[in-house]
């Protein structure tokens, strides 16, 4: 199997869980082989690897905590910028600097909003607000099929995990000026804030994106085996998100032709030479422009 991030053949096959393995070359999960594979159905309407994009600058993304061997080649190819909660450049998803509204054709928002404090409609509005009308949303959180999202600070302002006799546990500060002390935590892995503050349910993921104004949401509920990307159950699916239909933005659609004519020059040019008419009449060299 071919990873779409980094491009080699080092995907194993479905593991136990129904699941394909990390790949070997560069690490990336199913997680970020979806998410690969969203961005390249949302751009261009087909499956191409995330190594294999054509370069365009026209296009602004922004990646929250995207892992590094997603964010490389996102840098290369699009006006990219990676934010992280912690550290520069940071992005507080309840406080979005208003500077940067408005300005970015994809967000990709991957396993972050289940770690974002009450009320989560904030963040939903600040994916939808940082978008320009056109832009789309690539959204992977984890989701039950339920009803109700078991939300497990609903009401807390502020939460600080801290360590008791060598087990963790969370101190919360109440609107009625209580503390409580919360134990048997659920963390998620990386740095960071990675406390799970809730297990959304599917039916409130589409009404928080419903109501920051995502008319459009379909769930990835078909992958590519070829890229390793293939889900064991409807929980969790990755999701595209906008605010309107999809298409290419006109500087990107300009960026491609004028990237095509230029390698019609270049073909062009190189058929004429003398060097591959001699190399032709010679029966060698390569078959360009025929
Ligand atoms: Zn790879």
């Amino acid at each position: 199997m071919r990873c779409n991030i980094c491009g080699s053949a080092s995907i194993g096959p479905l593991n136990g869980d129904g699941e394909f393995p990390a790949c070997a070359a560069c690490g990336s999960e199913l997680r970020q082989r979806a998410v690969a594979l969203l961005l390249s159905r949302a751009l261009f309407g087909c499956d191409i690897a995330l190594c294999d994009f054509p370069q365009l600058k026209s296009i602004r993304g922004l990646g929250i905590s995207d892992l590094p061997m997603l964010a490389r080649p996102l840098e290369r190819f699009f006006t990219y910028t990676n934010t992280y909660y912690h550290q520069e450049p940071s992005l507080d998803l309840t406080e979005p600097p208003p500077p940067e509204l408005g300005l970015f054709d994809f967000l990709i928002c991957s396993e972050v909003l289940e770690h974002v404090m009450s009320p989560v409609s904030r963040a939903f509005e600040a994916l939808s607000r940082l978008l320009k009308p056109t832009g789309f949303l690539l959204l992977t959180v984890p989701f039950g099929l339920g009803e109700q999202t078991e939300d497990h600070f609903p009401t807390a302002t502020a939460l600080k995990v801290t360590e008791v006799d060598g087990k963790l546990v969370a101190v919360g500060h109440y609107p009625d000026g209580s503390y409580r002390v919360h134990d048997n935590l659920v963390f998620h892995g990386g740095h960071g804030a990675t406390l799970e503050l809730r297990l959304f349910s599917e039916t409130e993921l589409k009404s928080q994106l419903a109501s920051a104004g995502f008319t459009h949401v379909s769930f990835l509920c078909e992958g590519n085996d070829g890229f390793g990307v293939a889900f064991p159950s409807p929980c969790s699916l990755p999701i595209l998100a906008s605010k309107t239909e999809l298409t290419l933005i006109r500087p990107a659609l300009a960026e491609l032709v004028q990237s095509f004519a230029t390698q019609e020059v270049i073909i062009r040019a190189a058929a004429g030479s003398k060097w591959l008419r001699l190399g032709r009449a010679l029966g060698l060299g390569p078959r360009l422009g025929q």
